[in-house]
């Protein structure tokens, strides 16, 4: 298997192209699920206090006996946090048993309580401490990014958005690409739902991938940090086949008309919180 790319983050730390998702998978099955994983060669593993299974994903590291360097953790404040940060994040090594994570990140920015700016103050401080290496959001428009980076000159790393074929966020990916800012995608394959899309099926038949490899391939191949999340051990092992599969220019091309206004299958950032 071709090994995981990174792709560089803009306070110079490197990031793998492909991790795995643990939303929605219980804390008591996670550890298995994310050992397995890392077996498999997984080097990235993204969860969030909102989650209940940053324990379960600390012991599955431990199981799997890898170095912890070898390793990208990513979790994340949630909202009920934002004016308390330092401490929420403090809360969340305690329980996957780190004394550091490789990217925190700020779930959604809750405009309506209107405390992301407090919280991205206190991301910066948890990375001048090095509890956190790279530190970024999750949910962010332009405007919220702006906000952010006038109020303490400081750009995220990475935005993590709602991004598959259906919902490619083209005029937000633009402004990540203008201000060095690394788009990771969440629900990747649509929650599978894009996965029975007839074009996705018919180009995977083309290639000799399955649809989830497909899609995974399409995200790699626009520079996209994607985090595709099955508990389903061949699943997961599947779609790590995505790093030998080549799409042509064509192939991007039919993919890139999937594209739909009401694609969005989770909730708006605008009005979430
Ligand atoms: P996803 O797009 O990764 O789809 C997951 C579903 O696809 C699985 O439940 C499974 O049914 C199916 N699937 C996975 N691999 C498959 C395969 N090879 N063949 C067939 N079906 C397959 O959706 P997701 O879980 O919503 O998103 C992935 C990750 O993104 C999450 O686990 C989480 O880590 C992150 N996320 C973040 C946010 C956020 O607000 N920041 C929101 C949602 C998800």
């Amino acid at each position: 298997m071709t090994d995981i790319p990174n792709v560089r983050l803009n306070d110079g730390h490197a990031m793998p192209q492909l991790g795995l998702g643990v939303w929605q998978i219980e804390n008591d099955q996670t550890a298995a699920v994310v050992r397995a994983a890392i077996d498999d060669g997984y080097r990235s593993i993204d969860t969030a206090a909102l989650y209940h299974n940053e324990a379960g994903v600390g012991e599955g590291i431990r199981r799997a006996g890898a170095p912890r360097d070898a390793l990208f953790v990513t979790t994340k404040l949630w909202h009920d946090r934002h004016r308390d940060a330092e401490r929420a994040c403090d809360e969340s090594l305690a329980r996957l048993g780190l004394d550091s994570v490789d990217l925190y990140l700020i779930h959604w920015p809750a405009p309506r309580q209107n405390h992301y700016v407090d919280a991205w103050r206190g991301l910066v401080r948890l990375r001048d401490a090095g509890r956190a290496r790279s530190i970024g959001v999750s949910n962010f428009e332009r405007a919220h990014l702006e906000r952010v980076i006038d109020a303490t000159g400081v750009v995220p790393a990475v935005n993590q958005i709602e991004l598959h074929p259906r919902f490619q966020q083209t005029a937000l990916r633009a402004f990540h690409a203008a201000r060095g800012i690394v788009t990771e995608s969440w629900s990747p394959l649509g929650q599978g739902q894009v996965l029975r899309d007839p074009v996705v099926v018919e180009l995977a038949r083309a290639r000799g991938c399955t649809p989830a490899q497909l899609v995974i391939a399409w995200h790699l191949a626009l520079g996209l940090v994607a985090i595709p999340k099955s508990s389903h051990a061949a699943r997961v092992r599947e779609n790590l086949g995505a790093l030998d599969v080549r799409l042509e220019p064509d192939d991007m091309a039919r993919l890139a008309h999937l594209d739909r206004r009401d694609g969005r299958l989770g909730p708006n950032p605008a009005t979430m919180g």
